[in-house]
């Protein structure tokens, strides 16, 4: 299983990155987790639009989805349509990004598969589990299980859970939102995490190696990195565009 990070900026892009957007690849298969604002670049220099085997989504907000239509677009209009792209996603989470064209335009481009949080179900090579966190809206976190046993864990967007900690449990690669590096403002308190929190969970969870991501625009890696180093201490780095992980190898 190999992870390539699209983009990890939280809330909007910069001149520099797209939002949340990996790419996750297993035995050929491409799974393409959370498209958000301008990924569909940084995929397209991976891999075709046509190329992508599934789309999961952890939650509806357009910085973790909107670059599914554009995904779409490129693949009902590219010519030789492929087959209908499977997503999946938490009932309702795609609604709005699915009718930004007008009505049946995509609709042979994509088949919807939602699921309830807490559910168990596999995209190709992947086993999949996922839970309920706590943010704005619903957002399931998602444990990828390759069929060698190596395990990818991605929060999404969450605030603080005991459910975090056992998302990651024993992960090789822990993929945890770090909006802020050391505290959350008290208004979004219960819908995002610190890096030093992040830390925290990954430490108890026993993760090997932990990525950090969502940072809020403009925030520097370095201020990430110093306050998950304080609680974790195991491999550690901020998700950057072109990142290419083998999960199971350390983290760099
Ligand atoms: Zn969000």
């Amino acid at each position: 299983m190999e992870l390539t990070v699209l983009g990890g900026c939280g809330a909007w892009p910069t001149s520099t990155q797209g939002c949340s957007g990996y790419l996750v690849t297993c035995e050929g298969f491409r799974l393409l987790i959370d498209p958000g604002y301008a990924t569909l670049p940084a995929l397209l220099g991976h891999a075709g639009a046509e190329q992508i085997d599934a789309v999961l989504v952890s939650h509806g907000h357009p910085d973790h989805c909107a670059d599914l239509n554009p995904l779409l677009r490129a693949r009902a209009l590219g010519g030789a349509g492929p087959a209908r792209l499977p997503l999946y996603a938490l009932p309702g989470a795609l609604d709005a990004v699915l009718a930004l064209d007008r009505h049946g335009m995509l609709a042979d481009a994509w088949t919807l598969h939602e699921f309830t949080a807490g559910a168990r179900f596999e995209i190709g090579p992947f086993t999949v589990d996922t839970v309920l966190l706590p943010h704005f809206v619903p957002n399931a976190g998602i444990r990828l299980t390759s069929p060698r046993g190596t395990v990818l864990a991605y929060t999404g967007d969450t605030g603080p859970s005991p459910q975090v900690p056992l998302l990651a449990q024993g992960a090789d690669i822990f993929l945890c939102e770090a909006t802020y590096p050391e505290t959350v403002p008290r208004e979004d308190a219960e819908h995002l995490l610190s890096a030093r929190l992040a830390g925290r969970y990954a430490q108890q969870a026993g993760a090997a190696g932990l990525l950090l991501t969502h940072l809020w625009p403009g925030t520097p890696p370095e201020e990430a990195l110093r306050a998950a180093r304080a609680t974790f201490r195991g491999p550690l780095a901020v998700a950057a565009p072109g990142q290419v992980l083998e999960v199971g190898a350390e983290v760099t």
